[in-house]
């Protein structure tokens, strides 16, 4: 019965519940989910997956599923690594890949609309033939989409400069669970004061407060030039340090990556690097026209870095990492063996509290052997993000590299929320860190939750993710 309705709204061909399907749909890149797929568990699978092509046919497919109380899973790119998308309770998979039309580039007032469903890569192609770009290249760009990561509040390797996307978005359609659709900012206005701001309210939703259809994200002119430049440091301190000045002053690098000495050798293979040192990358984006303030604003980051005690490593450090940063990712190596598992705990907090998080989390998690490194790539005056790996090679026996996982992640989101940090930065909650968000947010959660209900009374959109009840 619901079947048949869905194919009314939706033709055959963008209904299915093969068996096949429902398999390839049932998981993201969530690396725990990664592993038990490899080892033939694939459960739970959803009960349809759909392919819709406009917001009206969703704000339909969504009134079907409130009056049957069927959960509805968006999918974007399938690129999250929280398990976003696994159909816990089954239900709908609505994949909106086939949305992906641009609606319109405004060349006058600098802004790019376009359907939720469209792949980061091919936004970004279309506007730098026409000389734009949105600034957003986070390593996932050739596999999530708009949508996925303005539900996910990401950030691309150039964030320091052009900001996260939710600095990125003017204004976004979403079909709510009711099937209205709204605009929450319907005239595109730059700023508004028209109360609370219902942009940033859908922004990190996951998928658990509606279905995103079009965004209208910020554009600028393609840049002319990017100058990189690499400094070696003694130690982590002095590399924080002199990020902090250099966001106390008005100059904002578009790329700004400091890693520490485990990671800096694999990432740099400088083989001589000694413990406890870091490595810092910066570079600069400016235009031929304005060119002489570019080389200005570098010169002034080379003055602080050199004054801090960086070392100058030169500029090919940096461009060979941005020219090669997506290869590692491409085809999916890091899970090839199922016996060596790594994963990233993505966190943020201030600077006074940059390197107690970074010890103390590192402390808990390697108590259990587990290797570990980090870097620090998005920045603000007055904090930034640390991405920790881990890293195990262990033979799941008795699942025994699965429980090491957990337990790493456990220690690891302990820590954090202990000793100040934010539980995500840019990945998102999805289904493993929502029992870490009462202790987040306090009750400020109560009232998110409060929120949700009357938005979604039946809980169907992607229950029991962001640390909602399935
Ligand atoms: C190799 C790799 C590198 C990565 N690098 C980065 C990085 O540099 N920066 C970064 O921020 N992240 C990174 N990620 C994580 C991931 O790409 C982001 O979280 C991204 O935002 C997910 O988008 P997606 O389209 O793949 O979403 P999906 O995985 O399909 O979905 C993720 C969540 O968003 C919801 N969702 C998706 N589309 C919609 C929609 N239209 N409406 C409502 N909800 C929706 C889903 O329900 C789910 O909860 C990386 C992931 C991989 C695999």
């Amino acid at each position: 019965m619901v079947k048949e309705k869905l194919i009314a709204i939706l033709g055959e061909n963008n209904v299915s519940d093969l068996e096949t399907d429902k398999i390839a749909y049932s998981r993201d890149c969530f690396p725990l989910k990664i592993m038990q797929y490899k080892e033939g568990n694939m459960e739970p699978l959803p009960d349809y997956i759909l392919w819709p092509e406009s917001a009206q046919q969703i704000s339909e497919i969504l009134k079907i599923a409130n009056e049957n109380k069927i959960p509805v899973i968006p999918y974007g790119g399938g690129g999250g690594v929280n398990g976003g998308v696994i159909p816990i309770t089954g239900g709908i998979l609505l994949d909106v890949q086939k949305m992906d039309k641009i609606i319109e580039i405004n060349e006058e007032s600098l802004f790019i609309t376009a359907q939720a469903g469209i792949l980061g890569q091919h936004l970004e192609d279309v506007l730098n033939q026409r000389g734009y770009t949105y600034g957003h290249l986070p390593s996932s760009l050739q596999c999530s989409t708009l949508g996925g990561f303005a539900a996910n509040r990401s950030a691309g390797a150039l964030s320091s400069k052009y900001g996260k996307i939710e600095d990125m978005v003017i204004d976004l359609e979403v079909v709510l669970p009711n099937g209205d659709i709204i605009h929450t900012n319907p005239i595109k206005t730059p700023r508004s004061a028209t109360g609370p701001d219902l942009t940033q309210f859908f922004i990190g939703s996951e998928g658990c407060l509606g279905v995103i259809t079009e965004i209208t994200l910020k554009i600028h002119p393609v840049p002319d030039i990017r100058k990189f430049i690499g400094f070696l440091f003694d130690d982590l301190h002095s590399g924080l340090e002199v990020v902090k000045k250099i966001f106390r002053t008005s100059i904002r690098p578009s790329i700004v990556r400091l890693y520490d000495d485990v990671e800096a050798r694999m990432v740099y293979h400088i083989s001589d690097i000694q413990k406890g040192q870091s490595y810092l990358t910066l570079a600069f984006d400016g235009y031929e026209n304005t060119k002489v303030l570019m080389e200005k604003e570098y010169q002034i980051c080379y003055d602080i870095c050199k004054k801090g005690g960086g070392k100058d490593m030169g500029e090919e450090g940096g461009k060979i990492w941005f020219q090669n940063r997506l290869n590692m990712y491409y085809p999916n190596r890091q899970y090839h063996d199922a016996h060596v598992l790594a994963d990233t705990i993505d966190v943020a907090t201030t600077f006074d509290n940059i390197e107690n998080l970074y010890y103390k989390m590192k402390e808990a998690i390697k108590r259990r052997k587990i290797n570990v490194m980090a870097h620090w790539s998005h920045f603000y005056p007055n904090g930034g993000s640390m991405y920790m790996i881990f890293v195990m090679i262990e033979k799941n026996k008795e699942h025994r590299a699965e429980r090491l996982y957990e337990e790493a992640w456990r220690d690891g989101l302990d820590a954090c929320v202990a000793n100040g940090g934010t539980l995500s930065h840019h990945h998102g909650v999805g289904i493993f860190k929502g029992d870490w968000m009462p202790k987040q947010l306090g009750l400020a959660f109560e009232l998110l939750k409060k929120l949700k209900k009357t938005i979604d009374p039946n809980n169907i959109m992607n229950p029991g993710k962001l640390g909602f009840p399935k």
